[in-house]
């Protein structure tokens, strides 16, 4: 599922590629379930020009002309390709935007395997109203650990959960609040209220750190393949985790633990990441070392 640098990434590149061209033709694939209100106003942007493209947390927001956006959400499965005109081979794709300037056309793909993606079409308003339904950003410097432990204490659950829910933190997903967790040596399932300003305050540097790292390193791409960029190309953010999908601690070499929360799959060291303990346990000078070689 395509996190905050996954989107980030897309956003971005799309916006150094396809400012300034218009909408020549737009084609929705017969049996895609699009509601009819989007395909007729999707149909209206036809002939508008594209100013700017950016995310506003997992979505990516096109700026058209005219007080109109293009929104889309990858969800599970979704893809946006930016292809030349002759290229044919992609697969799962639903909706196809004809892009013109001078003369060179391109097409702008939306593909969604599964089909829980999203499409929309809004105004500024509408936008805004979007904008409104997340939380905070962790990436905004401005961002203060006593700010984000306030955020994270207004819901009574435990810690992976509240940095899944996109209404209160935007833009963590599955891989990167694993990761971040790990490296500010939190237990997955501790209690939103037991956390201490000293642990908010390792898990907004260690957020900030995954998610900069994961864009960076233009996204993950994990074993299923489903995650690429929008030229067709992998991420390389799964070489650099520090936890995801690991089978020993690249901290104290502990059997990593698999569990489920939330129905999401969630690695923990159990050694490492203490619950409830807060006393911490001392690092050795060994897995002090190993904890610098993670980035
Ligand atoms: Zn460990």
């Amino acid at each position: 599922m395509p996190e905050f640098p996954e989107v980030y990434t897309i956003s971005q590149d799309l916006k150094k590629n396809i400012i300034g061209y218009k909408i020549k033709n737009i084609q929705v694939f017969k049996y895609y379930k699009l509601p009819s209100p989007i395909n007729t106003k999707l149909k209206n942007t036809i002939g508008l020009k594209i100013l700017d493209v950016e995310n506003i947390a997992k979505n990516i927001v096109i700026k058209l002309s005219k007080d109109t956006y293009i929104v889309f959400h990858l969800a599970m499965t979704g893809r946006i390709l930016l292809r030349e005109s002759s290229h044919k081979d992609d697969n799962w794709v639903k909706i196809v935007l004809e892009l013109e300037r001078n003369d060179k056309i391109l097409h702008l793909k939306f593909a969604d395997m599964r089909q829980f993606g999203k499409v929309l079409v809004l105004n500024k308003q509408g936008v805004s109203t979007l904008a409104n339904k997340y939380g905070l950003d962790p990436l905004e410097e401005k961002i203060t650990p006593e700010k984000f432990l306030e955020q994270i204490k207004s819901k009574k659950t435990n810690i992976k959960n509240v940095l899944l829910d996109q209404k209160i933190i935007s833009g963590v997903g599955n891989i990167y609040a694993t990761d971040s967790l790990f490296l500010s040596r939190i237990h997955p399932k501790t209690s939103t209220q037991d956390i201490t300003l000293e642990y908010a305050t390792k898990l907004l540097k260690s957020i900030r750190q995954v998610l900069r790292e994961g864009i960076k390193n233009r996204g993950s791409t994990l074993p299923d393949k489903m995650y690429v960029d929008i030229f067709g190309k992998e991420g390389h953010q799964q070489n650099h985790f520090k936890i995801y999908l690991k089978q020993k601690c690249p901290m104290c070499n502990s059997k990593v633990e698999f569990i489920k929360i939330n129905g999401r799959g969630t690695y923990y060291c159990p050694t490492c990441q203490l619950y409830k303990n807060f006393k911490d346990k001392k690092l050795t000078k060994e897995e002090n070392k190993n904890q610098k070689k993670l980035f």
